[in-house]
């Protein structure tokens, strides 16, 4: 329950309505004379200040809130049903679980660890019985907000349900529960020749459950697509606690496609409890390539050369200048430092073909005006390439104190014109913007560097963003390639779709989601912004004001 505080003396009534299940203390400070020492020791025992003025939450001076959203007696049936280690409470271990990769913020009132699709589809119900909002959560890597607790309530974290079940190699399936990290399903089979194909940069933290939620790519989707396309069955629990399984390790099963439905949905219209996925056969042959330009626009018109030679690379990512440098002085890889930008170019099959490709992707790398082209001669220097690649984000974060990764798509023919404008957009907001991204999709990455601690700064990255991301949609493409919606980019959907379509998701939504208490705030325009299109409220009683 959330609870209006207009005076300091409501604590009373705060105690009244939360039947104590925080420690609220009963004293009034005003907040213009702290005795900041006093105040720090308090805050480290978990006693939050209600102070005047505050919408619906209990205020932490840092700017930490904590709605009063969980009831004592909903805390004591989770805690029969998981027992005292199985969820956190305090405030300092909340607060762990405010952010993803993305740039909002917002704590859960109580994260519960279940190890079984028994033990979900338990606290879904009381979720439900408590009329409480509650969100699943994998690690936390999510570039969207996905999932952060907008509207606090109970976080369902699947860092215990981490096991491989099942390795059928004879049928290359895997059965996997949602918290295994997306890696370990390759380093399982690797040494009997197989590999699980979506590989996410972010691949040695992200979990099975958090791609399926995101239809994760990464770059080798290019040629082995998105998660989707490695994903042939489910098992879930729907919001009102039923579990359900979808397809199977066949790959063609009669009915609807709940598996590809459900796969993107991002966390907001059912928990992934269990994984059926896809196992690939390494190839024989594999060359990585290395392209260096003097400018942006030669790298991006060479993708469209590549493919208009009929020659689909397994993936083609490209390093802008400012990316180069900052990776370079992090993974020392062998990135040329004074270069504009450079393709990190992958061919893989059949060993003639590989090599055959390789002239064909050099003749269309010169052409555009490569000034060099190298081939990894080694495994190692293969691994070193990608390491830099896959830890670019790492590099950016030794640099600035802060920053915020886009995900917008454009057609591979656009590439060079959007580079430009985002250029244009850096100048125009005096912001860094650097570019690493899967060119070979089309979806870009512009990072834009900022330092959330400066007044202003923060609001100028999220304009900046918006406009690179409404460029998107006016060249034909999209606001996410592979990262989600989530929080972050849910007023934009409003550009990037007509009401009615908005209202067919809503619909589609609600036919999982009745009471709109999974995930909320995400994916649709809430109306916090200009938009028509608001999410379903929620139930009375459970509401934040
Ligand atoms: C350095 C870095 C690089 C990245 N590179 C890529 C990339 O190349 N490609 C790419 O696609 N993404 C990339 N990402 C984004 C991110 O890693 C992916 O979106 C990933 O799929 C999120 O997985 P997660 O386990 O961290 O999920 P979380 O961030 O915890 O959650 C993401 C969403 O999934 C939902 N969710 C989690 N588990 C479940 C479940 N069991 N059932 C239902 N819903 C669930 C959450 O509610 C939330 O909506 C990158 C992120 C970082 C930080």
């Amino acid at each position: 329950m959330t609870v209006r505080v207009a005076e300091a003396h409501a604590a009373e009534e705060i105690l009244r309505v939360t039947n104590a299940a925080y420690q609220v203390e009963k004293f009034f400070i005003d907040t213009g004379r702290l005795d900041r020492q006093r105040l720090g020791e308090l805050l480290w025992k978990g006693v939050f200040l209600v102070t005047d003025g505050m919408d619906g939450c209990l205020q932490h001076p840092s700017g930490f809130t904590l709605s009063l959203m969980i009831p004592a007696g909903l805390k004591q049936r989770v805690h029969d049903l998981l027992g005292p280690r199985g969820y956190l409470d305090r405030p300092q271990d909340l607060a762990l679980y405010e952010y993803d990769g993305g740039v909002d913020k917002h704590a859960p009132d109580l994260v519960a660890f279940p190890r079984s699709t028994a033990e979900v589809a338990a606290l879904v119900k009381l979720a439900q019985e408590f009329g409480v909002p509650f969100v699943g959560r994998g690690a936390g890597t999510g570039l969207s907000g996905g999932a952060i607790p907008r509207e606090g309530g109970l976080m369902i974290a699947f860092a215990r349900m981490n096991r491989i079940l099942e390795l059928d190699l004879e049928n290359e399936r895997a059965v996997v529960q949602p918290g295994v990290v997306n890696l370990d399903i390759t380093l399982a089979v690797e040494g009997s020749g197989y590999f699980f194909a979506p590989d996410p940069s972010s691949q040695r933290a992200c979990t099975i459950g958090g791609n399926v939620a995101e239809n994760a790519g990464g770059p080798h989707t290019l040629a082995y697509g998105v998660t989707t396309n490695h994903v042939l069955g489910l098992e879930l629990v729907l919001p009102d606690g039923t579990v359900v399984e979808t397809g199977g390790k066949a790959s063609d099963l009669p009915g609807y496609d709940l598996t590809g439905l459900l796969t993107g949905s991002e966390g907001t219209m059912v928990l992934v409890t269990k994984v059926i996925v896809r196992l690939m056969r390494k190839p024989e042959t594999v060359k990585t390539i290395l392209a260096i330009y003097e400018s942006n626009e030669d790298a991006g018109r060479t993708v469209a050369e590549i493919t208009a030679r009929a020659i689909t690379p397994v993936a083609v990512e490209m390093l802008d200048g400012v990316m180069l440098r900052m990776v370079e002085e992090a993974t020392h890889a062998g990135y040329p430092m004074d270069a504009a930008a450079v393709l990190l170019i992958e061919l893989e099959g059949i060993r003639e073909a590989v090599e055959e490709q390789v002239e064909q992707v050099r003749q269309a790398c010169t052409v555009s005006g490569a000034r060099e082209f190298r081939v990894a001669r080694t495994a190692g220097e293969r691994d070193l390439l990608w390491k830099g690649r896959k830890n670019a984000f790492g590099a950016v974060g030794r640099v600035s104190p802060t920053y915020y990764v886009q995900d917008g798509v454009v057609p591979r023919t656009q590439i060079a014109p959007t580079l430009h404008f985002i250029g244009e957009v850096a100048l125009k907001y005096g912001l860094t913007i650097s570019n690493i991204f899967h060119a070979g999709d089309g979806n870009m990455h512009p990072i834009i560097l900022f330092d959330a601690r400066k007044p202003g700064d923060m609001a100028k990255a999220r304009a900046a963003g918006a406009e690179i991301l409404t460029w998107c949609i006016d060249a034909g493409g999209s606001i996410t390639g592979e990262h989600g919606v989530g929080m972050e980019k849910s007023e934009l959907m409003a550009k990037m779709f007509p009401p009615e379509t908005l209202e067919a998701i809503l619909k589609l939504k609600m036919l999982f989601d009745p009471n709109a208490r999974l995930n909320p705030g995400k994916v649709l325009p809430t109306g916090r912004g200009c938009l028509e299109i608001r999410q379903a409220p929620l139930s009375a009683g459970s509401a934040v004001y």
